[in-house]
């Protein structure tokens, strides 16, 4: 191991896998009880230097514990996440829990009901542990613009774990949760899963409920899961997914047996390489990993030829107009009257708005506001957004038309790997040029998964991006599944 990567590997530790601790919950040799605690104690060692759970949800991770354990002590039928320990990313509502999406802004604010996502999870027998570190309301690739610090990459505690889910992707490296949940608005889920070296899900848009999710930019916001491995994070979304009538998106389509699914081998599937990911700007180191990759994918017996998307080179300010658009509507909302933070040094209404919005909110996420306003204003909406949302369909139509040729897109997940804390932070540009590779499928609304294909020279994670069309869950796990078994 090079020197390089302090502290490297003494953070990192691979759950069991759901279908082992389910059996040793179901034959009594281990009790749920027992195994929520000894996560809060592994969380106790850890967590002061990884900073990946903002706040600790035992009252109720105790209770749901104890159900099912009675369950067990009676020999009743398991539900199928029976005891499994799994944390929330603190955009996600767990009622009476603080929900503060990392931000200032909403310190102190206690929901009053479950995500959607979150109540799924509870319903299905999980042990919700706590709340995870971000960046400020999603908005970041590097979990360093969290108002509650950074949180330290497993691999290397002086890198970034990526971001904005850079909890919920270090939690699952370091054996601090067996599976947590995420966002995705431009790369969310999917790149601190490379980062962190597990498996992270892209749903397609509408799959999962966003109910009770802090909202970013409503109309490229999903919900997903973090595993260890690809099975259990097919399991996760076969339990997080489906119609949800408070909210108006979320697609009526019948939900997949993904898991079931991801066994079926990828023998026979065709995977396409868009050469416009993999040109200039890729590390040499991540380029090798993910043709290792595809070699692994061919050897699996699928078949790969290139595919065209020429449009690449429009997605990041396609995606910063969008999202900064839509957020900035979106955080209208937080005025220092309906929620958390209030500044106290106010004598007037309009001061008062002002001055909580000053203090509460940090400098991304003020940059954001600022530049969605401006694109939203009158005379530039037409020159900006309305633009942005045509480029937005030329990229969904490329997408399509390649996926009329494969069935399913493999490409790095993000040009790097794990950066250095602190090396990009001054850059707010290099920082959204890093996202090239997710914005895309962010865009046109299609599903992808992270998976782990091997490591640098110094040991940092490298990870593919298998991406399917809407709907198409099944066929990128099966794909992701073949990538795992090559053990790269
Ligand atoms: N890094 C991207 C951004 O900063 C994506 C964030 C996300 O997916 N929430 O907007």
């Amino acid at each position: 191991m090079a020197s390089e990567t302090n502290s490297a590997e003494t953070f990192v530790e691979k759950p069991k896998s759901f279908a082992s601790l389910r059996e040793e919950i179901a034959a009594g040799r281990t009790k749920a009880a027992d195994l929520a605690a000894g996560y809060y104690a592994r969380i106790e060692k850890k967590n002061p230097q990884l900073n990946a759970y903002l706040s600790l949800t035992k009252e109720r991770a105790i209770e749901q514990a104890g159900r099912v354990d009675a369950l067990a002590a009676k020999g009743d039928p398991l539900p199928p996440l029976a005891g499994i320990p799994i944390g929330i990313k603190d955009v996600l509502m767990m009622k009476g829990a603080p929900a503060t999406a990392a931000s200032k802004i909403l310190k102190g604010y206690l929901p009053p009901y479950d995500a959607t996502a979150v109540q799924k999870l509870d319903a299905a027998g999980a042990v919700l542990l706590g709340k995870l570190n971000c960046d400020e309301f999603a908005m970041g690739g590097s979990n360093e613009n969290s108002a509650y610090g950074p949180v330290h990459n497993p691999y290397d505690t002086e890198r970034v774990p990526g971001g904005s889910s850079g909890g919920s992707a270090a939690a699952v490296a370091s054996n601090m949760a067996v599976a947590t949940l995420g966002s995705d608005t431009g790369g969310s889920i999917r790149q601190p899963a490379s980062f962190c070296g597990v498996v992270g899900v892209l749903p397609t848009y509408g799959r999962v409920s966003r109910y009770g999710l802090i909202a970013f930019a409503s109309s490229l916001d999903r919900v997903g899961p973090f595993a260890s491995n690809v099975r259990d994070a097919a399991t996760l979304l076969g339990i997080i997914a489906g119609h949800d009538e408070k909210d108006a998106t979320s697609s009526t389509a019948p939900v997949q047996n993904y898991a079931a699914e991801s066994d079926k081998p990828a023998e026979g599937l065709r995977i396409g390489v868009p050469a416009e990911y993999f040109a200039e700007g890729l590390d040499s180191e991540v380029r090798a990993a993910v043709e290792k990759g595809i070699a692994a994918l061919k050897a699996a017996g699928c078949t790969v030829k290139p595919v065209s998307l020429p449009h690449t080179k429009y997605a990041v300010p396609t995606y910063y107009l969008i999202a900064t658009a839509e957020a900035s509507a979106n955080l209208a909302r937080f005025d220092g009257v309906r929620y958390g933070y209030r500044s106290p040094s106010s004598q007037q209404l309009q001061d008062m708005y002002c001055h909580s919005r000053d203090e509460g909110f940090g400098a991304e996420v003020k940059r954001r506001i600022l530049l969605g306003t401006y694109a939203l204003s009158a005379g530039y909406y037409d020159a900006y957004y309305l633009k942005a949302q045509q480029v937005r369909r030329l990229l969904a139509e490329e997408f399509l038309r390649a996926f009329a040729e494969v069935d399913a897109i493999v490409t790095p997940t993000s040009p790097v790997p794990a950066f250095k804390i602190g090396e990009k932070s001054d850059d707010p540009v290099a920082m959204y040029l890093a996202d090239i590779y997710t914005v895309t499928a962010s865009l046109a609304g299609i599903c992808g998964v992270n998976v782990p294909c091997g490591k640098t020279q110094a040991g940092l994670p490298v990870g593919m991006q298998v991406l399917a069309r809407h709907l198409n869950e099944s066929t990128a796990f099966r794909v992701a599944r073949a990538v795992e078994a090559a053990g790269l």
